[in-house]
């Protein structure tokens, strides 16, 4: 075994051991398979479809649909997400994006009321916020294209879990607990998730039989009967009941995309990421670049995560003057992404002084592109929430998946979709809802994402896949958790339960509770970093480790969000 083998292996026994007698393991090692996801049931739901014989992406599609059972304010069919897959046969890594897309009546004015923003919550709590749901069509192609199994066989694990049920935990509860006047507002959810007005308590066996009808249709359908017929109608009329603008043909018009992964290096590792409409690759690759001059290892940690958090400002500022659906914009990627514009940036960074807001920078003259450059002025932080789901498997053949889908706040727009079990998600709120900003809403458009799935290599080997849930704090989880473990030497488990810092060119450093009052704190205040006087919890990451003796460790969340799940087809132990 491998010294990081034997590292992580250390971790997750003092993990297991520092634990309450959880059901869940927050990380394993073993070979085979593996899987990582923030649920028990969907984890297990993976390792049965990979116990039958299914690849990565079939049992993806397994633990994904059963998260939209046990995590349904997280994700669902309702919603959209961006999956980054490894063929190992091929030596491949492609991406499929199907994130939920403006319908055809949107405009740049649709969140604008006599000249001014509307209300953000009143907005998510409409049929106004939801986006033409990209899950299925996803899933569709996922299978279709690189998977091994039908529907039928994907969703047998989640239907069983949605007909018989599952207990309630306290996270769970406490969710519905914060969204109780969202779901009120529709009878639907009230009936799933409300108890005469009251959240449903902890314990609770909780059943979903709508749901569990909704998949039994696509499992004998496929996926058409989720965009044409009785699902595609109910889904419509419950939008356009509660003031949103959506079509029969906006359904049956939905298309996932396969696109080229963001690719970037990393000191000795290849990274590939989620391009455009999610800002998550680009924006992770584009901090990296500008950590990669610093000689990290070298320096005391305080000055190594002043540094991290001073690019991730800078990376931000450019992230929000520049990023957007690239079918709608003219993004400068290239710019973005290339070294010596990451060395342009870098020279703006005071390493022994915090900034206090970065401005974007030009990064056209890195483009090689000789088109006339439009230069976005606009950067400002839109409200963004922090709500999502992320999963991550492999096989014994080597095949990876990386894959993070939601339904955007805390149970999305609230609106279950009567008979069928789901809720829609308002991912339209993640479109600025005033210019001139380039996400700024549009018909067809997809609103600009955060997500960042994640896949490295080292020497063209598998070497680790990390992702996260939480808005844009998604890009500084997936950051953060890749500069913990390569520069600052930590074992993943380490790099995960570290204490979360998110700076995203605000006025202040976005912390987890705890934190402020810590030394950890204290020393880098000495160069000026301020925190959220609202400390929150951020994130609940999931990744896979591939040691170089074949060995692999699943790798989850020991705190976050009601502990993860992580399993290996063989166990090490
Ligand atoms: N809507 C967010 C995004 O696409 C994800 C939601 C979340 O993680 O809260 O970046």
């Amino acid at each position: 075994m491998t010294a990081t083998a034997r590292t992580v292996l250390v971790s997750s026994i003092i993990l297991s051991l520092a634990l309450p007698a959880a059901a869940k393991t927050p990380v394993t090692t073993g070979t085979g398979g593996a899987v990582a996801t923030i649920s028990e049931p969907a984890s297990r739901a993976a390792m049965t479809i990979l116990n039958q014989g299914g690849n990565a992406v079939d049992a993806a599609v397994a633990a994904a649909a059963t998260l939209g059972v046990t995590d349904p304010f997280s994700c669902g069919i309702g919603g959209g997400g961006f999956m980054v897959i490894y063929l190992a046969k091929d030596k491949r890594v492609i991406t499929i994006d199907h994130r939920e897309t403006a319908p055809a009546s949107v405009t740049p004015g649709v969140f604008l009321q006599n000249g001014k923003e509307m209300d953000f919550d009143q907005v998510v709590a409409s049929g106004r916020s939801v986006g033409v749901p990209g899950t299925v069509r996803g899933w569709h192609e996922a299978l279709d294209r690189y998977g091994s199994m039908s529907f039928r066989q994907v969703l047998a694990p989640a239907i069983d879990v949605a007909s018989k049920g599952f207990k309630v935990n306290d996270n769970f509860s406490r969710l519905v607990r914060e969204n109780e006047t969202k779901f009120a507002q529709f009878p639907a959810t009230a009936a799933l998730y409300l108890k005469n007005g009251k959240a449903i308590a902890a314990g609770t066996t909780l059943r979903n039989r709508d749901l569990a009808k909704a998949y039994r249709a696509l499992a004998a359908g496929g996926v058409k009967v989720f965009y044409t017929g009785p699902m595609a109608r109910a889904l419509v009329d419950a939008v356009n009941r509660n003031g949103g603008a959506i079509t029969l043909a906006d359904l049956s018009n939905y298309e996932a995309r396969l696109r080229q992964p963001v690719h970037s290096t990393y000191r000795g590792y290849d990274l590939y990421g989620m391009p455009l409409p999610s800002s998550g690759g680009i924006a992770v690759a584009q901090a990296l670049n500008i950590l990669e001059g610093y000689d990290l290892k070298s320096m005391p940690r305080a000055r190594a995560e002043h540094l991290y958090l001073e690019a991730s400002r800078l990376a931000f500022a450019d992230r929000n003057a520049y990023l957007a659906d690239p079918e709608y914009v003219e993004a400068p990627v290239a710019g973005l992404l290339s070294k010596e514009y990451a060395a342009r940036r870098r020279e703006l960074i005071n390493p022994s002084q915090a900034s206090t807001h970065a401005l974007a920078g030009d990064p056209y003259p890195f483009q090689n592109d000789v088109s006339v450059p439009l230069r976005p002025s606009a950067n400002k932080l839109i409200a963004e929430g922090a709500h999502t789901t992320h999963l991550t498997v492999s096989d014994q053949d080597g095949n990876i998946v990386s894959y993070t889908y939601t339904i955007e706040s805390w149970g999305g727009s609230g609106i279950v979709v009567p008979g069928y079990g789901f809720l829609l998600n308002n991912e339209m709120t993640d479109f600025d809802f005033s210019g001139p900003a380039p996400n700024v809403p549009e018909a067809g458009k997809r609103p600009r994402s955060s997500m960042a799935p994640t896949l490295a290599f080292k020497n063209g080997k598998p070497a680790f896949s990390i992702g996260s849930p939480g808005g844009a704090t998604i890009i500084t989880t997936v950051l953060q958790t890749i500069f913990n473990y390569v520069d600052l030497g930590m074992s993943m488990p380490d790099a995960l339960n570290a204490p979360r810092l998110s700076e995203r060119n605000g006025m202040v450093t976005d912390v987890e509770p705890g934190f402020p009052d810590s030394a950890q704190a204290r020393a880098l205040e000495k160069t000026g970093q301020r925190w959220s006087k609202t400390p929150e919890e951020i994130g609940a990451a999931n990744a896979l480790v591939f040691h170089p003796d074949g060995t692999v460790s699943a790798v989850s969340e020991a705190r976050r969000h009601g502990i993860g799940s992580a399993m290996v087809q063989k166990s090490a132990h």
